[in-house]
């Protein structure tokens, strides 16, 4: 078997082994047309029938109605908080909910476009004052009337806090979900637009999905660059230059190998064991904490502090000793973080809990 130690990165993070082994293995000489995906022209029919069978898995893996167009664009989640007031405020005003540093970002490029007179962005509600271990209560929310887009991050990657059900709000809802796409069902029909970029939970970096109900499409703003006005992306087929072609196949990998596990409703329960079993460890120590409510803690990303942080770099040497790898924190949070995305298998995650509870044993 290949040398392939248990790795918790926040992203880019675990690709199957199986699917970089099938990667391995086509590099050289794809389908036997002698060359690698990476050399093709992206006009090719080949490249295209590629991109084709991304787009129909992704559409079946997440159940993606007929009135939603699919983009594979690049930029990352980082240039959808520019794009999407580019495309969609356009005079109005736009809502955001800050739950973490990620939503909070997004709201901060939005303000740049407010500032220059795009129109208006408010803040509907932030978990700042207790370090976005919470989020503030529906009834403290500062809504707007008629606002043009609703927007959120389902699964704050820094600060371990997921949000599992859209909030019902009256507009269309713009959501991050970049570290929490494919992790478990979502009703998409409940967004305006969900965007994501890929190096989670779905391949390398390079990529980013945007998801978007076809009547947001067509109010971009005279400012808004080519490449992020997402009606012409859709004309174009994400082709208006060319895409990030390798990291599109790959995804088209990852999404084989996500239907071989039985697609996301299974890999959402194994999802569930591997967060209750991390958690669970956590609570019935009084060495490690997780200070997030319990209703909205990660599945995905799982903050952790030592109660003796001077143990810290012990724990972080200890650990990848014992071959358990990325488990650095955050420096906003600081501890530890093990990111548990779908291609974390439970055993990793087994390992990475007696690995902490012999540490707690010796240390604590
Ligand atoms: N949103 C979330 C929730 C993220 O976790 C990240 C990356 N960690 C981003 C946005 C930014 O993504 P990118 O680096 O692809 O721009």
């Amino acid at each position: 078997a290949p040398h392939r130690l248990p790795n918790f990165s926040a992203g880019p993070a675990t690709i199957p082994t199986s699917v970089l082994a099938r990667a391995q293995d086509e590099l050289l000489d794809w389908e036997g047309r002698g060359l690698s995906v990476m050399e093709m022209s992206h006009r090719s029919k080949d490249y295209i029938a590629v991109t084709k069978k991304a787009e129909t898995q992704l559409r079946a893996l997440m159940d993606i109605p007929d009135n939603y167009k699919v983009l594979f664009l690049q930029g990352g989640a980082s240039l959808q908080f520019s794009a999407i007031p580019l495309n969609l405020l356009n005079g109005g005003r736009a809502d955001y909910l800050t739950t973490g540093a990620w939503s909070g970002k997004a709201i901060k490029e939005a303000e740049r476009y407010a500032n220059l007179g795009l129109g208006e962005v408010n803040l509907v509600a932030t978990g700042k004052d207790n370090n976005f271990t919470d989020v503030p209560p529906k009834s403290e929310w500062n809504l707007s009337e008629n606002a043009a887009y609703f927007h959120y991050c389902t699964n704050e990657t820094i600060h371990g806090l997921q949000i599992f059900e859209p909030p019902q709000v009256d507009v269309p809802i713009i959501a991050d979900m970049s570290s929490s796409i494919l992790s478990q069902p979502v009703d998409v029909s409940k967004f305006g637009m969900i965007y994501a970029g890929a190096q989670k939970n779905i391949g390398p970096a390079g990529l980013v999905i945007v998801i978007i109900r076809e009547d947001l499409l067509g109010q971009a703003s005279a400012w808004c660059p080519l490449l992020l006005n997402y009606e012409h992306q859709v004309e174009k087929e994400s082709m208006s230059n060319t895409p990030a072609t390798y990291s599109w196949y790959l995804a088209g990998l990852v999404f084989d190998w996500l239907e071989e596990q039985g697609g996301v409703a299974v890999i959402g329960k194994i999802n569930q064991q591997k967060a209750a079993l991390l958690y669970e460890t956590i609570d019935n120590s009084a060495f490690y904490d997780n200070p997030v409510a319990h209703n909205y803690r990660s599945i995905m990303n799982v903050p952790f502090t030592l109660a003796d942080n001077s143990l810290d770099k012990v724990f972080l040497e200890e650990s990848e000793k014992a071959g358990l790898l990325n488990l650095k924190g955050h420096r906003d949070v600081g501890g530890m973080r093990a990111s548990i995305y779908n291609a974390v298998p439970l055993e990793w995650v087994q390992q990475l809990v007696s690995f902490m509870q012999e540490f707690e044993k010796k240390y604590g």
